[in-house]
């Protein structure tokens, strides 16, 4: 689990990455990290309605773009974004983990602590990226099932 950080900890964040301290990005951010999930764009829109499509998708363009959050993509092929854990550098990411996709509540998660095997390609293939993730119940379907 991620820290939650203050106001001024996002505030600190977007000045080290020379971004304009805006509302919508702080809130954004907090929200972003208050999570222990991937969040999609529609997540986003549906609890901050008083931030129209294109600000919202700026934001979450930007802030993948300076090494704030990666996209990950959940079973319905939706990108979703979650804060980045290693220290990503403007288009330049790092977040070489598994993910997890849950099959119930579709939640992304990001399974920090296992980080991806190394792979070596057939001769010719010259990789940008390479994901590797799992899908099935996560801890809290889990649960809800086994009580049935
Ligand atoms: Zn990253
Ligand atoms: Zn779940
Ligand atoms: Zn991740």
């Amino acid at each position: 689990m991620i820290p939650v950080k203050n106001n001024y900890q996002f505030e600190d964040m977007l000045d080290k990455h020379q971004l304009k301290k805006t509302a919508p990005r702080l809130r954004v951010l907090s929200m972003m990290y208050s999570k222990n999930t991937a969040t999609s764009q529609p997540d986003l829109e549906n609890v901050m309605h008083d931030i129209d499509r294109v600000t919202l998708y700026r934001i979450l363009n930007v802030f993948e773009e300076k090494g704030i959050i990666h996209k990950v993509f959940d079973l319905d092929g939706t990108a979703n974004y979650a804060v980045c854990h290693s220290d990503c550098e403007a288009n330049h990411h790092h977040d070489e983990h598994v993910h997890f996709n849950c099959t119930v509540c579709k939640n992304v998660y990001c399974l920090n602590e296992l980080s991806l095997p190394s792979i070596t390609l057939p001769a010719g293939f010259k990789p940008e990226s390479f994901t590797l993730y799992a899908s099935g119940l996560c801890p809290k379907c889990d649960k809800k099932n086994s009580v049935k």
